[in-house]
């Protein structure tokens, strides 16, 4: 199996508030984009690579490494009144014997490539994806709404957290694709699988990365590519 990753300030953004991880050897890799404001964004999410890393390096379940996260930032940002309501999503896959399962809080998102197509393996927790649900939007609306960064739940601004967990097959040809909003929400599933198709494995994260800057680079990008 073999892991490429890489984050991005994009070309608007003054700090990189996203934060990610690979640990080949043990086959998993998380993603974290961070929010909040002063330092709250970056710290949320560079605490919570870090304490899951170090949890999960205990052998420790990953739903528990974040839970802890989400316990440690958040007492964390009640002792601090510029750090009061840091958050980080969260997207979380653990890759082994042909199955990949993918922990998830936020609008993170983890997709399955499957014969050259995505199909996304979590759902949004966010305003947007709620609005789709209830048939208030169409998700072609959803791409321009004013509120499409505003997620439903977090790690890190309460007390409790709920952990989504989505398990898909993972077959030898397969890729897995952990992102940040900073990409999904600008570049679109049939230009991913594009860019996907035609770079070489080692090129694709990178090729990803710049067509987001290349539609303006508005939001922090962080990809983690996990090819079989
Ligand atoms: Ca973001």
């Amino acid at each position: 199996m073999k892991f490429y990753g890489a984050t991005d300030q994009g070309l608007t953004r003054p700090t990189n508030q996203d934060s990610y991880h690979i640990d080949a050897d043990n086959c998993w890799a998380v993603v974290a984009d961070g929010m909040g404001g002063h330092n709250g964004g970056e710290t949320a999410s560079t605490m919570a690579v870090d304490i899951i890393k170090s949890v999960m390096e205990k052998g420790e379940d990953p739903k528990e490494a974040i839970l802890q996260a989400n316990a440690q930032i958040y007492e964390k940002s009640l002792g601090n009144k510029e750090l009061l309501g840091m958050g980080t999503t969260i997207v979380l896959a653990v890759v082994q014997d042909q199955k990949a399962t993918i922990y998830h809080v936020g609008d993170s998102r983890a997709y399955l490539v499957k014969k050259g197509k995505l199909k996304q393996i979590t759902t949004d927790h966010s305003i947007v994806q709620q609005l789709i649900e209830s048939g208030t939007i169409t998700k072609e609306q959803a791409k321009f709404h004013p509120q499409r960064n505003l997620i439903t739940r977090a790690v890190g601004t309460e007390r409790e957290v709920d952990i989504d967990k989505n398990e898909a097959s993972f077959g030898e040809k397969d890729a897995l694709l952990l992102c940040s909003d900073g990409l999904s929400s600008y570049v679109d599933k049939e230009e991913i699988e594009k860019i996907l198709k035609a770079s070489p494995v080692d090129e694709a994260v990178a090729n990803l990365i710049k067509a987001a800057n290349d539609k303006g680079g508005k939001d922090n990008i962080t990809v983690v590519l996990i090819k079989a």
